[in-house]
């Protein structure tokens, strides 16, 4: 059964590339009985926040995906957080060091700018040029203690190439990596070697990241060879572009948060429909569920082109899913958009009967909200072109015998409702229309709405008839 990872560098929101590496991983966990493990890669010390790794959790927890190892889970592989693991790190680059596949480099940070400018300066591509390999010792007046740790390549001719599910088989010679810097004087590892330790630590089966990584994936490979570590199948998705076609990225799209579509009333289903099909597709199936996803998804399915970000598709998708939930969930998950906009809602029986009168015409949360808060609020602002055609003469008689007719009803339903437009159309010898539309313009202050008895039974028995006669007034 697969292993598989999520190991996000928490120095920010969860983003949407992270989200859908982490949907990824934990869909292929679940479709063939696997585990999903969360690491926090937490080792730049500076960008790493606490509030960082609650707000990624968070965003997971929002979209439904959870793990079976990581925060709050704990398990065999513990501790979860990179930062905690400092004397593994240390324990293994010490191997390395005493089997030569590793040397301790005390060049400073002015000496490497220097040769990295020269290099830009020749137009040549920088590489360690390997100045501390031969050393035996610290150089005068220097400690072992200042010295970072460089991965030894070897010195021989060579390839390193892997098979990867979505790219294929990838090759660079060695000629193109160089000597790498694992570990820092103070003990904290640089991406590459704690990745890599960790993943072997931790059983990972399957590492599979954004392509912005496939390059890391070379000087990784050598590490594991370096250890006698068979390494894992390696799985890099496609890039994710903006609506603009650049890069999605934090700084340019506000779309790239992850939890900016809960506050704008995005169903989690919906978000993660719309992640799934981010270079990945099943056929020309749109609306997915998440049974159907893990009955679907397979890494071999992802390819190499890019997923484009369709404003327009993901309002469409969210309106499919809140036509397909239950109206009882989507009422639940309307109901904070109601409250922010100052409305105590909760309990309120009104709620279902909202979703179902307004889910074919709401494209999100908020939407239905801003609609819905006209069957809160008391009273209602009355559109004037409307009232000027719909509030006179003979209108306001139909509106009083429909006032008069529900006002007398003992229960009010739908059925009970239109009842009384229809007894008063027939009896006064006008269309249904004629009878509604003085009623629909007093209520909702407009003359569109959900049907004449549904609009009614939303505003509620006293607030309908104050509205009611406030229009007759
Ligand atoms: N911490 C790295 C990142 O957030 C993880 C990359 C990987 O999955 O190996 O990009």
């Amino acid at each position: 059964a697969p292993r598989v990872r999520f190991a996000p560098s928490p120095t920010g929101y969860l983003h949407i590339g992270g989200a859908r590496t982490a949907l990824m991983n934990y869909l292929q966990a679940r479709r063939y009985g696997g585990t999903f493990i969360v690491r926090m890669e937490d080792t730049d010390r500076v960008r790493s926040t606490e509030a960082s790794v609650q707000a990624i959790l968070d965003g997971l927890e929002w979209l439904g995906i959870d793990w079976d190892e990581g925060p709050g889970k704990e398990g065999p592989h513990a501790p979860y957080f990179q930062t905690q693991r400092l004397d593994t790190y240390r324990e293994h680059s010490q191997r390395l060091l005493a089997e030569g596949k590793a040397y301790r480099c005390y060049c400073t940070r002015q000496d490497l700018e220097a040769q990295r400018e020269a290099a830009e300066k020749a137009g040549a591509f920088y590489k360690y040029p390997g100045t501390c390999r031969e050393l035996k010792g610290p150089p005068e007046g220097r400690r072992e203690e200042e010295a970072v740790i460089r991965f030894k390549m070897p010195s021989t001719e060579g390839t390193v190439s892997f098979d990867d599910k979505a790219l294929g088989v990838i090759t660079k010679p060695y000629s193109d990596l160089d000597d790498w810097v694992m570990l820092r004087a103070d003990g904290i590892p640089l991406y590459n070697f704690g990745c890599v330790i960790d993943d072997h630590l931790m059983d990972i089966t399957l590492v599979a990241r954004g392509q912005e990584h496939v390059n890391s994936t070379f000087p990784q490979l050598m590490l594991y060879m370096a250890l006698g570590w068979k390494p894992p199948e390696f799985a890099h998705l496609p890039l994710i572009l903006g609506p603009d076609r650049e890069k999605l990225s934090k700084r340019k799209h506000p779309e790239a948060d992850v939890m900016l579509h809960k506050r704008t009333g995005i169903l989690p289903e919906a978000l993660n429909n719309f992640i799934i099909r981010l270079g990945w597709s099943h056929g020309n199936d749109e609306v997915i569920s998440r049974e159907q996803m893990k009955e679907w998804f397979d890494f071999s399915g992802v390819g190499t082109t890019s997923g484009v970000w369709n404003p327009e598709k993901l309002l469409w998708l969210n309106q499919q899913w809140m036509k397909e939930l239950p109206e009882a969930t989507v009422a639940e998950r309307l109901v904070p958009f109601l409250e922010a906009k100052g409305f105590q809602v909760k309990g309120d029986s009104r709620l279902v009967p909202l979703v179902h009168a307004l889910k074919e015409r709401s494209r999100t949360l908020e939407e239905m909200a801003t609609t819905a808060s006209l069957y809160f609020r008391s009273g209602v602002t009355l559109d004037e072109k409307a009232a000027a055609k719909h509030l006179t003469g003979d209108s306001l008689g139909l509106l009083r015998k429909v006032r008069d007719g529900i006002a007398a009803l003992p229960e009010w339903t739908v059925e009970a409702l239109d009842g009384v437009v229809k007894s008063v159309s027939e009896s006064s010898s006008v269309g249904m229309g004629k009878v509604a539309q003085p009623v629909r313009v007093a209520i909702t202050g407009n003359t569109t709405s959900p049907g004449i008895g549904e609009t009614l039974l939303l505003a509620g028995r006293d607030e309908a008839l104050r509205r009611i006669d406030a229009a007759l007034a």
